[in-house]
């Protein structure tokens, strides 16, 4: 038998929740609840600069009022820093990852050099291949001893085939100098503890899968499925901003719109089923899929709402 299906929404708590947020996380838990799966929830608060409890709260009362319960209790990704680290140590142990003791000074000085010479400005970091023995005693980062030939192929669900030639991918900080973990390793140190089967997410995370997938496959680490599913745009085919009409879940709710309204308005948002417009909750559970997704972007249409 398949493993039970696991989807989480795991967004970053810098502002209300989004309309595209809620969308992805209702994808999720159609995804999960109509398999018998489990739909988890993450915050993703690495950035304590940006992250604020009041956004935290706003998440919780948005997916609530949405109707998406999740399953145990939210995780805080800042909580598992620890973790984090200690898996770049394993990295560094096992060969996938090196000490960088270039500092930014020095990293900008690349850059320039490299602008100047008409040379790809990607980081190469001299390190790479430096021996242990011949180490300074000084602060340094991890980093990915990323594959520097061939090419990283992501299976998507959504966007099919997406390979990235491996010189176009430096070898990524896993560790800053400070011991805090980067975005891109606490994603999947998280995915994989969390037993994620499925990460379903805006498309504008596409180009983060490449390297992600870099990371599982250095720790031997089964790979999720991924769906990255394009963003939602205005009716007028533009990237979604505030002229097109009201962005966050919660004012939807002040304006007295239903949430099954809103619910059964966001499921056929970029997925569908035959012509069917209305669906119950049972029926969008059972007919969720993510063959359903299309890969060009919804265009939201408040008018289609209203009605
Ligand atoms: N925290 C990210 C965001 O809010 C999502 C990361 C992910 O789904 O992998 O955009």
């Amino acid at each position: 038998m398949a493993d039970p299906v696991v989807t989480r929404f795991a967004p970053s708590p810098t502002g209300f929740l989004h309309i595209g947020g809620a969308r992805t996380a209702l994808f999720n838990w159609l995804y999960a609840r109509g398999r018998g799966g489990r739909f988890l929830l993450r915050i993703e608060d690495t950035d304590r600069a940006r992250s604020t409890e009041a956004a935290t709260q706003a998440i919780f009362d948005g997916l609530t009022w949405l109707g998406l319960d999740w399953d145990g209790e939210a995780t805080s990704q800042a909580a598992h820093a620890a973790r984090h680290a200690e898996v770049a140590q394993e990295m560094l142990a096992n060969g996938h990852a090196y000490r960088c003791f270039s500092t930014q000074a020095e990293i900008e000085a690349f850059r320039e050099a490299a602008r100047a010479e008409n040379r790809s400005t990607l980081f190469q970091s001299p390190w790479r291949d430096v021996s242990e023995a011949e180490h300074p005693d000084a602060p340094f980062a991890i980093r990915l001893r990323a594959p520097r030939e061939g090419e990283t192929v992501i299976e998507d669900r959504v966007q099919g085939r997406v390979v990235t030639r491996n010189d176009q991918l430096d070898d990524m900080v896993l560790l800053r100098s400070d011991g805090t973990p980067t975005y891109m390793l606490a994603v999947v140190v998280d995915d994989h503890d969390m037993g994620v089967t499925h990460v379903i997410r805006g498309d504008d995370h596409l180009v983060n899968a490449a390297r992600q997938a870099q990371i599982y496959r250095a720790m031997g680490w089964a790979e999720p499925v991924w769906a990255h599913i394009p963003l939602i745009h205005g009716p007028d085919g533009k990237k979604l901003s505030k002229r097109h009409g009201a962005l966050g879940v919660e004012e939807y709710a002040a304006m007295g719109f239903p949430a099954p309204a809103l619910r059964n308005y966001l499921t056929r948002l970029g997925w569908s089923h035959g012509d069917d417009e209305f669906f119950t909750d049972a029926q969008a559970r059972e007919w969720f899929d993510l063959d359903g997704i299309g890969r060009a972007p919804a265009r939201l249409d408040l008018k289609k709402l209203e009605n």
